[in-house]
């Protein structure tokens, strides 16, 4: 469904990100994978769906990496039909004792990235009147948790641009829309867990289970593939006319 199309994930070397790329990727899509942490693994995991696959290290938190990352991604591939914003990182503390770094770090990597990539990638997307853009928020871009300030600031923010960008390219082929997932178990979740675990002297199994069962009705983490072939849907012709969405996928977490 989506052969001669480029995809770029952003944070594309773990968790969610790599799902995506290979979702898109056993579509058809070639993927310019971005991130950090090992790259060879992903690389061949995406090159194995028999597209092709390429790698910008652009650290999401710096405009100037990221412009260069898609300027190689049109040189490389001759354009970005697909754009998925899905880089982030997450701190938990009460707002008066959070680090003053870190909410820079997170506002600049899981908001204004989406905003850099969105910019610089919708002009090529308009020329060719297709693109899909694909904002990895969460459901903390709908409803907020304690310790999360600028996390859930920042998903809200995710949201906000999502519709604004929506709004803007509504009578074109350009669609934008957002993912927002419960807890999936990743790297960044599992530091979470690991978090309680050691608080609270307790296993790693309990730690799991209480975590879920704080937020999420469905007792059940969200899977990678599972938010990989959401964003196959948006980008399928059924999803032309899905717009400014905030779309959760998150074992009943919002609806609570
Ligand atoms: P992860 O830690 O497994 O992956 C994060 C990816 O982003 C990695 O590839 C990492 O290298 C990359 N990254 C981090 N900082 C970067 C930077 N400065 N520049 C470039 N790349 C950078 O985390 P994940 O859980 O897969 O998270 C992916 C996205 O999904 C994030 O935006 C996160 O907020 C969101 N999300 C995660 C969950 C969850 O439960 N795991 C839930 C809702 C939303």
């Amino acid at each position: 469904m989506l052969h001669g199309k480029t995809a770029l994930v952003t944070g594309s070397t773990s968790g969610i990100g790599l799902g995506i790329a290979k979702a898109l990727a056993a579509q058809g899509a070639n993927i310019m994978l971005n991130g950090f942490g090992d790259v060879q693994g992903p690389q061949a995991e995406v090159a194995a769906l028999g597209v092709q696959v390429d790698y910008h290290g652009a650290d999401m938190g710096k405009p100037a990496e990221i412009a260069d990352m898609i300027a190689r991604t049109h040189t490389v591939f001759g354009g970005i039909d697909i754009l998925v914003n899905n880089a982030g990182i997450q701190h938990v503390a009460r707002t008066e004792n959070f680090p003053v770094d870190r909410w820079d770090a997170i506002i600049a990597i899981n908001l204004s990235s989406a905003f850099h990539a969105t910019r610089l990638a919708l002009p090529g997307m308009l020329a060719a009147n297709w693109g899909r853009i694909i904002n990895v928020a969460s459901v903390h871009g709908l409803v907020a948790s304690a310790e999360k300030s600028a996390y859930v600031a920042a998903k809200h923010g995710v949201v906000g641009l999502t519709k604004a960008v929506a709004l803007e390219n509504a009578t074109t082929g350009v669609t934008c829309n957002a993912i927002c997932p419960g807890w999936v178990l990743t790297p960044l979740v599992q530091k979470q867990v690991d978090a309680k675990a050691a608080a609270q002297n307790i296993s790693n199994a309990a730690a799991t289970r209480q975590l879920l069962g704080e937020k999420e009705p469905s007792m059940q983490f969200t899977t990678p593939e599972e938010l990989g072939a959401l964003a196959v849907f948006l980008c399928s012709p059924a999803g032309n006319n899905v717009r400014g969405v905030a779309w959760n996928m998150d074992g009943g977490w919002a609806a609570q």
